[in-house]
């Protein structure tokens, strides 16, 4: 008998109403006689409001307390989800990560998953038993919840697909597939029906928020089929599986986006490739995602990070102050980084200057450009990233297209 894994995302159940829903849709998959595993999200923005209330106590607060309030979140949608499935006649149980089997690392709120003893979830399926597993979440060596960083269901969904070896992996969300921009804000952004692991994997890291980069690199290493769908109608939406051909071209696949950026500019410093490699290895260590640029002319270490690090890296900047040898740091929050993404775009120059001037052109102030083999990134105020996004799309002839890529 196949395996299929659903995942469903914090929008999908939003409501009881939509739990109610997205059970038929659950029901349907297993009256196709397939072994299914739902993997789900807190319900609507409950990570949100969760991490809110936390801020009302601390501005600091422990990350084992900050998991521990997290993962509530999964625990509500499984059990309500599983209560509306036995509402329709099938049966099912519900699993929090540990109940899974889900061994992380103890880096808390950023954990990584380490292994799976899939053995209770097998048992489970075995009985003919629809298994619903909370998100986001596991359990460390030392016994305590661990969460996996936001976004971080669609991790346990892929990890999980993998040990079950399941025949492919459904991700259910609010858009009915991948887009060459965030369709939300980008309104002629298009959708793009199918893509390799490799763009998938360069969009999701340049900030396209509808996959974890996490998730897709498993998935890419395991061979895990992803299909991008939307909970609320039927159709295609996008697959995600190898590459049918291989591609030496240049090309543009998108525009993606990063908002609450911050950027710590370090200066005064002794040897500044040993302090660029220091650095990477401390955040590397933490889970920490950064990107460093060394200005040349300035002799500057410009580090972007996510706002929400902010606190943690200054610190670590602080305690390591004499190790790292540097005189000066400052910072600034409120930023954004927008990126036209593709392949080989190094080796095209044409690209850079073209995203300079696209943004020139229509007035958005340029604090940063970096480039990459997969992207040539501005960095903008926060509050210009949308109308950069929308124009960066139009100028890279992205607003018309029908293909599944741009080729320059
Ligand atoms: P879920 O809660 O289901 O995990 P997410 O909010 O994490 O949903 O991801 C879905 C969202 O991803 C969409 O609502 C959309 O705004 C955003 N998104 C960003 N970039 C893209 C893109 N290139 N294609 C589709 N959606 C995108
Ligand atoms: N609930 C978590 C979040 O909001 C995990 C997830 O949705 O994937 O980030
Ligand atoms: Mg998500």
């Amino acid at each position: 008998m196949s395996t299929i894994v659903q995942k469903f995302g914090g929008t999908s159940v939003g409501s009881t109403e939509r739990m109610k829903l997205i059970a038929n849709r659950i029901v349907e998959e297993k009256k196709k006689g397939h072994d299914i595993v739902v993997v789900v999200s807190a319900m609507g923005k409950t990570t949100d409001t969760l991490v809110q209330l936390a801020r009302e106590i601390s501005s600091n607060p422990s990350k084992r307390e900050m998991d521990m309030l997290l993962s509530t979140g999964e625990q509500v949608s499984i059990s309500l989800l599983t209560m509306a499935l036995q509402e329709q006649g099938v049966e099912a149980i519900s699993f929090t990560g540990r109940q899974a089997g889900i061994q992380t690392d103890s880096i808390l709120g950023n954990a990584q998953i380490q292994s799976v003893d899939t053995s209770r979830i097998r048992n489970e399926l075995d009985k003919g038993r629809i298994v619903v597993v909370a998100g986001f979440q596991g359990e460390t060596s030392d016994g305590d919840i661990s969460t996996l960083g936001r976004g971080g269901s669609d991790t346990t969904a892929t990890v999980l697909a993998a040990k079950l070896k399941a025949d492919r992996c459904d991700i259910y969300t609010d858009v009915n597939g991948v887009y060459t921009s965030d369709p939300r804000f980008v309104h002629k952004a298009s959708k793009i029906a199918s893509l390799s692991y490799e763009d998938m994997l360069s969009l999701a890291t340049m900030g396209a928020g509808v996959l974890h980069p996490r998730a897709i690199k498993y998935a890419k290493e395991h061979q895990i089929k992803l299909f991008i769908k939307s909970s609320f109608e039927k159709g295609m939406g996008t697959l995600v599986s190898v590459e049918k051909q291989s591609h030496s071209e240049i090309y543009v696949i998108g525009v993606a986006f990063k908002e609450n950026i911050a950027r710590i500019s370090i200066s005064e410093f002794e040897d500044g490739d040993s302090l660029q490699a220091k650095l990477m290895l401390e955040l590397a260590s933490r889970h920490i995602q950064a990107d460093i640029y060394k200005q040349y002319f300035n002799n500057v270490l410009t580090v972007l990070i996510k706002e929400k690090d902010l606190q943690d890296v200054l610190s670590i900047l602080h305690k390591e102050k004499n190790n790292l040898t540097y005189r000066n740091l400052e910072y600034e929050n409120g930023l954004a980084k927008v990126s036209v993404v593709g392949r080989n775009i190094t080796s095209h120059p044409g690209i850079k200057e073209k995203v300079c001037k696209v943004l020139l052109k229509n007035k958005v102030k340029v604090k940063l450009v970096g480039e990459s083999s997969i992207s040539v990134t501005a960095v903008v105020e926060k509050s210009e990233v949308y109308i950069a996004a929308e124009r960066l799309h139009a100028g890279f002839g992205l607003d018309f297209i029908v293909t599944e890529q741009v080729h320059v």
